[in-house]
């Protein structure tokens, strides 16, 4: 069991595969980026032995992201292995949607049983803008084709930026509702290299929530349908399509966190609000591997997983980590 010095079990894998992107969100990703070399980032093979790995330690729900996951070579070879794997409650992805299209029927297949897909806007244009490169059509058929292939849980989630694109949360709701998925609007994450503009941009979620309510009837969800994330949900009365709001400013979600994060160079994440991390690569690759040394690593390193993150505490390092490279 993996198990933290607060009394915390961990049950939640995010896997990040690839620090590529076809996309080059604003508040992800600089325009002009440097991937990491081949060698590397883990391999195929790599990524399946550290699934297998955490299953077997008691691990329930891995989720796949990057980077853009789907722009990795073999990704439903890792989706076949990781979905086969017995013990795993839950295969999740998080793509920009961009190719999603080529592989919901397969990830259907697979078992995946939960997508988010992220969108921003509704509007070509400014899609392309804050994407930088971007083709909205794309995201529309890729959405369209994990309803047809009958993926249990999907989600939007959608980064709202002030000035940018907070004139569209209605908009998204609606069209949300339509497509009778889910939605989550995500505050924007101090990550990367901060621009002084970022504050100024910041958008809280309980701003969005009041303008919502007075369009919306919301009610609630039940704790037990939700996760133990930063998300908060509320659902639309008289629909299937639940709300979720997701502060990663608030740090009251800690106490009941879940998760850990592995880069795709195999940098085991304990917090993303903190720089704590244990290189898991060198264990996959040194001599002689075997995989209860990889479970005594991956246990040993909870001892140093933090009680919480502190972004907004003025004497905390800052991280400078893209988002891309931690997976979110
Ligand atoms: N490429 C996939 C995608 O865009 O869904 C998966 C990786 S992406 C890093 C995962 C999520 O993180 C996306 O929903 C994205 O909008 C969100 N994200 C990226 N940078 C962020 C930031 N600085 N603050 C908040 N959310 C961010
Ligand atoms: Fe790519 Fe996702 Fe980052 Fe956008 S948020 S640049 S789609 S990894």
């Amino acid at each position: 069991m993996l198990i933290d010095p607060f009394g915390r079990n961990i049950t939640y894998l995010r896997l990040s595969v690839t620090d590529r992107c076809d996309f080059r969100c604003v508040y992800c990703m600089a325009e002009d980026m440097t991937f990491l070399p081949r060698r590397d980032i883990l391999s195929l093979e790599e990524l399946s032995e550290i699934a297998a790995t955490f299953i077997e330690l008691g691990g329930k729900k891995i989720r796949l992201t990057g980077g853009e996951p789907l722009i990795r070579n073999g990704i439903d070879r890792l989706t076949r292995d990781i979905g086969s794997l017995p013990g795993l409650s839950e295969l999740a992805i998080t793509t920009n949607g961009s190719q999603l299209h080529k592989y919901a029927a397969k990830f259907k297949q697979d078992g995946v049983k939960s997508i988010n897909i992220s969108i921003d806007s509704l509007q070509a244009d400014r899609f392309r803008q804050l994407t930088r490169t971007g083709d909205l059509e794309l995201v529309y058929r890729g959405i369209d084709a994990a309803l047809e292939a009958g993926i249990e849980r999907i989600r939007l989630n959608s980064v709202i930026i002030k000035g940018h694109n907070d004139d569209e949360i209605e908009p998204l709701v609606e069209f949300a509702l339509n497509k009778g998925v889910d939605i989550a609007f995500i505050e924007e994450m101090p990550l990367g290299v901060m621009e002084p503009e970022r504050d100024r941009r910041w958008l809280s979620n309980e701003a969005l929530f009041e303008r919502l309510s007075k369009r919306f009837d919301f009610a609630p969800c039940e704790q037990s349908d939700v996760t133990n994330g930063p998300a908060r949900y509320q659902s639309v009365k008289g629909s299937n399509t639940r709300i979720g709001f997701i502060s990663p400013h608030t740090n009251n979600f800690c106490g009941s966190c879940n998760r850990i994060r592995i880069t795709v160079e195999g940098r085991l994440l304990l917090c993303l609000g903190n720089e704590h991390s244990v290189d898991l690569r060198g264990v996959l690759r040194g001599p002689n591997y075997a995989r209860s040394t990889l479970k005594k690593v991956m246990t040993d390193a909870l001892q140093i997983k933090p009680e919480r993150h502190h972004f907004y505490d003025p004497n905390a390092p800052q991280i400078v980590r893209f988002m891309n490279a931690t997976g979110g």
